[in-house]
């Protein structure tokens, strides 16, 4: 029981900022989310912010827990303190009839979710406060018109007016397309104030008719509902998909910034847009943007009208790419620089001060209310991954942060991008363009189109490639943009959503390409004449903008030497190695100019796949005794030997660890009746005898059956041919001068005495090659660790051992008990459902798969102290899992080629962390 005078501490929920002050500061990202936090951040740094405060994220958990109403109660007197601190900076009242306070209300997470949470603008109107607000401003248009977008906002994020169905408009703009059309204008803003004032009463009966409830006019009312609708928006379906996109925890919940409104709409002397302090998609140090005259944010995000450029020399680029004269130029799309050259200036000196200040990239949003700047927002700007890189070198270069920041500050991920395809240079030579739209976001995809983001992603689900065409993208296409090559949008500028998202994605994206129409109805696109139907195939160029008929073959892409420079810095930083699983010399030669410092593991069947290798390796198979297979497997050991020699010649003197046969036998056979007819003429026996052999192979489970040392324990002359290959091609290669030491790995053992088993006739066969060849060569002998058994005897293995190497692919099978070939059927479900946080056999499980691991590790290491360790799952590749492979005392991982530089940088991010 509490003490008797115990005073209940109550929970502060609301955190003010204004007029150079504020409560909180940029470090307060977890209760103020990323954007209050640096809205008061901006504040104290002195820069024009619109005073406002945040309801913190604590807030938005309590909302989410107990309930509107009790949340309501608990922030009531903060909130009207809140209310009372803008009024007095402002001079103006909360729905006052002579001269309104009028606020927005925004979502605003940890980390900035763009687009996918809810927004309320011009709060506070009513049929009174319009009156002050148009009285005030002097310009009645002007107050209806927020009027009118207020209560098309609040309709539509509070009380929930959306379209019927995908194919149905927005219920507000099919009203104002009917008065537009009455009136015969073409644009919004040729309406009149009656015609607004008129929009306002159709908008409130269709609220009531629709929803069966009228219209808030009280303004408390009205910011009850704003703020329930925001924290409501967290939990929304689009928040959620991009949270499982991103890995952001559920638990965060969002804050609520509301501030005073400003209006980049009000005259000609005001505007509004979005600048970034440094190009998002290429990185170069340029302060670029884009703005409205007359508009509001939400204008220049839609893209519905063409933006201007922020600087001259951004204005000439442009012109230039769109092919639009200087003359043009200057008279139709002049930048800011030109016609606002005063308050350009205190934009740029603000951009160059806030760069400074958080030392990174930023993404800021700002207002001009009749010739005075605001800032409204200011984030550290999502960039493409070849922006990531360049950004950080440069700011390394200049002094801006150190080496270890330049390294922690790519992410891994991301780089995925810059090793991206581009198109085979002769095939684009003759393709045909059709249509240009902006170079909203690098890279070369080509795909079928489609016009509905779920079409994305059904025919994903069958391994279409889709190119999602689009008018304008919304958050709700998240999910289909996600899977779909491409994205292509007839309007939006490189602010537009599909733009800024695809960016995110590292998707490629061409937004605004406005020769094209789409007709959503007959699923067609039309371009000069020439309609596309659903399925047809387009290629799109997201580095220049330019859309192409057909389908263009894409190649890889040429590495920058930032890139070099990031991957040599990372290098200095990291302790654990990367190797990487490759199966043919072009594999291994990739993987080395990404930086490989071996391989980890040469799948050996892989080799038995191609061209003609599968006929002697089908004969070995359905031989009758073991004459037969050792007849088959002399033809096999021409071909193996071949192999590891390239091997060898490619990776020169670094290690290559080659793992004897694994899979189970039958997946090397033919399941049709003529490939069998085919391989029983080849071996001169009868159809019935091959099926006969093929019934007797079948197994129930064969992820748990006759596959790995198994085969080599029951079939030993396989293991004998594979080791005379292995180090018969070695002493070939040390003859040239390549100082090679193979690693024969033994697979999927579980008792001692398997590998042990193995280990001998490993060391028999090499001792008698040397004693033919009257030479010797180094070896190793190790093991896979891909079962709980053998992970938790690992200090009876490892004595007899050089290495292990992790095998979590199998390890995670095993420990879940989830089959590698059938867990698609309910992963995709246990993700939704949230039982599992992330896919098994992605990203390691750390408690579970990678307690074993731990396990084998010390046991291993107890065993034999000079053990070697890695690790060659899948999970070599991803992120997360290499930090815990460092984290655990691995010495290397090993993952396929192009995944090299990513676990690269994630290992020595995996170092500097750890060091922290
Ligand atoms: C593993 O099991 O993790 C492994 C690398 O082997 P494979 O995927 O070939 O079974
Ligand atoms: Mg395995």
């Amino acid at each position: 029981m509490a003490p008797k005078d115990a005073k209940t501490v109550k929970t502060k929920y609301i955190y003010t900022f204004g007029d150079g002050n504020a409560e909180g500061n940029a470090q307060m990202k977890n209760l103020l989310g990323g954007k209050g936090a640096n809205l008061c951040e901006m504040n104290r740094l002195g820069v024009p912010v619109p005073p406002g405060f945040v309801i913190t994220t604590e807030a938005c958990t309590r909302y989410t827990e107990k309930g509107r109403e009790d949340l309501m109660e608990a922030i009531r007197e903060e909130m009207e303190q809140g209310i009372a601190h803008l009024e007095q900076i402002m001079g103006t009242r909360f729905g006052d009839r002579e001269n309104p306070l009028l606020i927005s209300v925004r979502s605003g997470a940890r980390v900035s979710m763009p687009g996918m949470m809810d927004t309320v603008l011009n709060l506070g109107l009513n049929d009174d406060a319009v009156e002050g607000l148009s009285q005030r401003s002097g310009e009645s248009r002007f107050a209806w018109d927020a009027y009118r977008r207020f209560v098309q906002m609040y309709g539509d994020v509070v009380m929930g007016l959306k379209p019927e169905s995908k194919e149905d408009e927005d219920p507000f703009e099919v009203l104002i397309d009917e008065m537009k059309k009455k009136r015969g204008v073409a644009n919004d803003n040729q309406l009149t104030t009656s015609d607004l004032k008129k929009l306002v009463l159709q908008f409130k009966e269709l609220i009531l008719q629709r929803t069966g409830e009228e219209f808030p006019t009280d303004p408390w009312e009205q910011l009850q509902g704003a703020v329930s609708a925001v924290f409501e928006s967290w939990n929304n379906e689009r928040a959620q998909v991009y949270r499982s996109l991103n890995g952001i925890p559920e638990h965060w919940g969002t804050a609520v910034n509301v501030q005073a409104m400003v209006y980049g709409n009000l005259n000609d002397n005001s505007a509004t847009g979005v600048a970034f302090t440094r190009d998002a998609g290429t990185g170069e140090d340029l302060f670029n943007g884009e703005f409205l005259v007359n508009a509001q944010g939400e204008d220049v995000v839609a893209g519905i009208r063409t933006p201007q450029q922020i600087t001259l020399e951004g204005s000439r680029r442009w012109a230039e790419l769109a092919k639009i004269t200087e003359e043009v130029r200057r008279e139709k799309y002049p930048s800011l620089e030109e016609i606002m050259p005063e308050v350009y200036r205190e934009l740029a000196a603000i951009e160059t001060r806030l760069e400074n200040h958080y030392a990174d990239m930023q993404d800021l949003e700002f207002t001009i209310q009749d010739g005075k700047l605001w800032i409204l927002q200011t984030r550290n700007g999502k960039r493409t991954g070849a922006a990531m890189v360049k950004i950080a070198v440069d700011m390394l270069n200049q002094g801006m942060i150190d080496e270890k920041t330049a390294v922690l500050r790519v992410d891994p991920h991301r780089l995925d991008e810059l090793l991206h395809p581009v198109f085979d240079p002769t095939a684009i030579k003759s393709a045909n363009v059709i249509a240009k739209g902006l170079p909203a976001s690098p890279g070369a995809a080509t795909g079928q189109v489609v016009f509905f983001a779920d079409d994305a992603e059904s025919w994903a689900e069958n391994n279409k490639p889709t190119i999602l065409v689009r008018m304008e993208t919304s958050p709700e296409d998240l999910r289909g943009m996600s899977v779909a090559k491409g994205i292509l949008t007839a309007r939006g500028g490189m602010t537009s959503h599909a733009a800024v998202v695809a960016r995110g994605m590292g998707k490629c994206c061409v937004s605004g390409a406005g020769a094209i129409h789409v007709d959503y109805r007959a699923r067609t696109m039309t371009v000069d004449g020439q309609t596309f139907r659903e399925g047809d195939w387009i290629s799109l160029n997201g580095s220049t903008g330019e859309v192409y008929e057909g389908r263009i073959i894409t190649q890889e892409p040429a590495l920058s030497g930032d890139f070099g420079k990031l991957m040599k810095l990372a290098d200095k930083y990291t302790r654990l190695e990367v190797r990487t699983n490759a199966d043919t010399p072009e594999d291994a030669a990739t993987a080395l100019r990404f930086g490989a410092r071996g391989i980890g593991l040469c799948r050996t069947e892989h080799m038995f796949f191609e061209g003609e290798r599968i006929i002697p390796m089908r004969e070995m198979i359905l031989a009758a005794d073991e004459t037969g297979r050792r007849t088959a497997l002399d033809k096999l050991l021409v071909f193996q030997r071949e192999d590891f020699r390239g091997l060898f010649e490619t990776m020169h003197d670094l290690p290559v660890t080659i793992r004897l046969l694994d899979p189970p036998l039958h997946e090397f056979i033919p399941h049709d009746e003529a490939g069998q007819r085919e391989i029983a003429d080849d071996m001169g026996v009868s159809l019935e005898v091959i099926k006969d052999k093929i019934e007797e192979l079948k197994e129930a489970n064969p992820m748990m059956g006759h596959r790995g040392c198994r085969l080599g324990i029951t079939y030993p002359e396989i293991t004998e041919m594979q080791v005379r290959a292995i180090i018969e091609a070695a002493l070939d290669v040390k003859m040239k001068g390549i100082r090679v030491i193979p690693e024969i790995m033994v697979p999927l053992v579980s008792k001692v005495k398997e590998f042990e088993a193995q280990k001998n006739l490993i060391e028999a066969t090499a001792e008698t090659i040397f004693a033919e060849r009257n030479e010797r060569v180094e070896y190793q002998i190790g093991t896979m660790v891909e079962t709980p058994r053998a992970a938790m005897l690992a200090d009876y293995i490892s004595p007899n051992a050089h290495f292990f190497s992790f095998g979590t692919n199998d390890l995670t099978q095993m420990t879940f008990g989830y089959s590698r070939d059938d867990a698609s059927k309910f992963l995709p479900i246990y993700l939704k459902q949230g039982l599992l946080d992330h896919d098994p056999f992605e990203e390691i499980d750390q408690y579970g798969v990678g307690g074993l691991v731990q396990i084998a590790v010390e046991r291993g290491r107890k065993g034999n102290p000079n053990l070697s360790l890695g690790l060659c799952g899948e999970h070599g590749g991803n992120p997360a899992s290499v930090d815990f492979c460092h984290r655990v005392g691995l010495d290397y991982v090993s993952c396929s080629p192009y995944r090299v530089p990513i676990a690269r940088l994630a290992a020595a991010q995996a170092s500097l962390k750890n060091e922290k």
